[in-house]
């Protein structure tokens, strides 16, 4: 359809013959208006400036998983991490990392330790060349020990909170993009959240059959050459 054109609803041409004829029935002008306005053509609503992004859960994803891991010292990269993110970026992806960290609302470590461990592990993957576009956080838990952080929020996967946050702050397409986690509620969280692609990588967690079948991939971790397979040879990320 071309862009200036438009159907006028049958109902509103009844009203207006009605008018004409001296028999209106008080239709508000707005509503005649709005029907003869142009309809939008919604491909031109969608920004094409907006691109796609890796979403990566932290423990288990991009480091292994360590419960209520806050010490340098216990942070070991996941084998092949700096390939895979390096790949996407090459890809135009923006890499984000996405993470619950209730251990703050529990009161295991502060949210300063957890500034500490994530400077660090930015810079970790500067020196390899990758930039992070953003570490969203949520330090809540409804059940926590601290007060300030003992908060029902909408942060906290399986919520999508931090997915979309970071969709509306970065210009960046969902539909597009892909989420990679270790647990189920990260699956929860991007599916409602939009996002295209939802990989489950194993870890510690136990993910059970009707779990996994809810991802679109199910790999053995993120630098495992079957998941850059499957992403890049069956041209789910294309090159912009
Ligand atoms: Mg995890
Ligand atoms: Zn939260």
């Amino acid at each position: 359809m071309h862009p200036c054109s438009f159907e006028v609803p049958r109902a509103i041409i009844e009203r207006l013959k009605e008018e004409k004829q001296g028999q209106s029935r008080d239709l508000p002008l707005f509503l005649i208006m709005n029907a003869l306005r142009p309809r939008k053509d919604i491909s031109r609503m969608i920004t094409p400036t907006r691109r796609p992004a890796l979403f990566l859960d932290r423990d288990g994803v991009i480091n292994k998983e360590v419960h209520y891991l806050h010490r340098i010292k216990d942070f070991v990269f996941i084998p092949g991490v700096f390939d895979t993110c390096r790949m996407f970026q090459n890809a135009g992806f923006a890499l984000i990392v996405v993470t619950n960290q209730s251990g703050i609302a529990r009161g295991y470590y502060s949210e300063e330790e957890y500034h500490i461990l994530t400077r660090w592990m930015i810079e970790r993957f500067d020196e390899q060349g990758i930039t992070l576009t953003d570490v969203m956080y949520c330090p809540h838990h409804p059940k926590g020990a601290v007060p300030q952080y003992r908060v029902q929020c909408s942060c906290r996967k399986p919520k999508p909170g931090m997915i979309v946050g970071a969709c509306a702050r970065h210009g960046i397409d969902p539909a597009a993009s892909i989420m990679v986690g270790d647990k189920f509620s990260d699956i929860q969280a991007g599916r409602s959240a939009g996002i295209g692609r939802l990989v489950l990588v194993h870890s510690d967690y136990e993910i059970n059959l009707e779990e996994a079948q809810q991802a679109h991939h199910v790999a053995e971790s993120i630098g495992h050459s079957s998941f850059q397979r499957w992403v890049f040879q069956d041209d789910i990320a294309v090159a912009r």
